[in-house]
């Protein structure tokens, strides 16, 4: 589709090119890339986006699960724009500060459940995640628990991309290809209530999975067990919630080996199930550490935060007897102007109560998307508030899947976009995580364009005979 405006078609073709040509995307199947190249978007505002021919679209994925307040919020351009004029950077290595990264922090303190009132900052959440081991390793080290090292995570949790936050990752298909050191990493199994035994109850399977961490600990020893990670929903492993008390009962057996709890918010805190923080309001826990980025800027500047609890500070602040500090950091760790668009994004946030919404609309949200399970594909609907997912399947009673060639998560995203939506892809799934500010009207807008979606999906199915 071309523009009526040929200028416009020039910048546009000339951004496609050099794209095409130079810029490595994240997560793409260069392949095929190499053909087809990128989609141009140009401009936001509200719970949309506009591709460069100025064609709409509805977005349901919230950039990646991260523009919790929308785009082209006024507030945080001038915000941002007053500090860069201010003081647009300067080192917080050792004694110096700026107000932002302060106010921030004593903010983040103020949110965060329990005696969590740390703050170390970093670009992201996979810095965030890292950041947390080496904080653990330091913490007993200093303890002189000096063999407690081994960390253990869940197949389908997702928890970044540097190299120790991918080796915690438990996504099978992203180690494809990498052969990544996993010798400080053991994964135990995902907690995923669909794809249980038929006959086993709910309680049953929780507390199967329960004691698989338990056995775990107990395998490597508990004096080598450092921390467990876990997303309290998991995301890009395909929205998975835990069967009820999961991660209740994950804390305690924690507690009793004296290892370290790891709620890994990325995606889940400011916002996106109805909370600031997801840990304690929405699973009762108040875990050690909690790693937090994407929606702590709502995604308009890099930001990522690790908040750890007074306990573990109290160890790493004293003088240790080896004159071993806490030798870690970021040239950026406290971006005066990333922490500046944080504060005013929180301060909108309270402002504007987006967390009451999500809890209203976004209640609306999951029932009206619980309808779809009536379509013929559709096996499962499963997350919470702005945090959902859909999976087809090609029988609903035996849950087979659909022949991975089919990419039928490729082909209901396709005609989502074709309707004027953008939903994310994950093999057989649809991902669904929009910006927090949804009306009613949009919500149903969502539904009812994926509903013809996958109805015509549905249909390319059987014309190409996989169904
Ligand atoms: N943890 C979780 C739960 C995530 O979803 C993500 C990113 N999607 C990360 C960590 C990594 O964050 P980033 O991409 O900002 O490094």
């Amino acid at each position: 589709m071309t523009s009526q405006n040929p200028a416009a078609n020039f910048v546009k073709q000339e951004v496609w090119e050099k794209d095409r040509d130079h810029f490595v995307h994240p997560w793409t199947d260069f392949s095929t890339f190499k053909e087809s190249g990128s989609m141009v978007f140009q401009q936001a505002d509200g719970v949309s986006v506009q591709d460069a021919d100025g064609k709409r679209y509805l977005d349901g994925i919230g950039g990646l699960w991260c523009v919790n307040i929308g785009y082209g919020r006024d507030e945080i351009a001038e915000a941002v724009a007053e500090q860069i004029r201010a003081i647009p950077y300067f080192s917080t290595f050792g004694h110096h500060t700026t107000a932002p990264a302060a106010r921030l922090a004593a903010k983040l303190a103020e949110l965060a459940p329990g005696d969590l009132n740390h703050v170390f900052y970093g670009c992201g959440g996979s810095v965030a995640n890292d950041t947390a081991v080496r904080l653990i390793h330091f913490y007993f080290n200093q303890l002189g628990k000096t063999s407690k090292k081994q960390i253990i995570s869940r197949i389908d949790g997702y928890h970044g991309s540097t190299y120790m936050a991918m080796s915690i990752t438990g996504v099978q298909f992203d180690h494809i290809g990498f052969d990544v050191e996993r010798q400080l990493v053991h994964h135990i199994s995902c907690p995923n209530p669909y794809r249980r035994p038929e006959e086993q109850s709910l309680e049953a399977f929780c507390d199967e999975k329960v004691q698989e961490l338990e056995d775990k600990i107990l395998e490597l020893g508990p004096d080598n067990v450092a921390a467990f990670f876990a997303e309290p929903i998991m995301g890009a492993g395909g929205v998975i919630v835990p069967p009820p008390g999961y991660h209740q009962k994950t804390l305690a057996v924690c507690r009793k080996y004296d290892v370290l709890y790891v709620s890994d918010e990325v995606v889940t805190a400011f916002g996106r199930l109805g909370h600031m923080f997801a840990s304690e309001d929405e699973f009762g826990i108040v875990p050690d550490i909690i790693t937090c980025a994407k929606g702590l800027t709502s995604g308009y500047l890099p930001l990522g935060a690790t908040i750890f609890s007074d306990r573990i500070y109290d160890v790493i602040s004293k003088p240790q007897a080896d004159g071993a500090l806490f030798t870690h950091g970021f040239t950026y760790s406290g971006h005066p102007v990333s922490c500046a668009a944080g504060l005013k994004n929180i301060e909108i946030m309270e402002r504007e109560g987006i967390c009451d919404h999500v809890q209203d609309v976004g209640a609306y949200f999951e029932q009206r998307l619980h309808e779809l399970k009536a379509l013929p594909i559709i096996g499962d609907v499963r997350g919470r508030k702005f945090m959902m997912c859909l999976e087809s399947v090609a029988d609903k009673t035996t849950k087979e899947l659909i022949a991975p060639e089919a990419k039928i998560g490729n082909r209901i995203a396709d005609e989502c976009q074709q309707r004027g939506l953008i939903v994310r892809p994950l093999a057989h799934m649809n991902i669904l995580s929009p910006t927090l500010i949804l009306s009613r009207q949009d919500v149903d807008f969502v539904v009812e364009t994926l509903r013809e979606s996958i109805e015509a999906a549905t249909e390319s199915l059987k014309v190409d005979g996989y169904l």
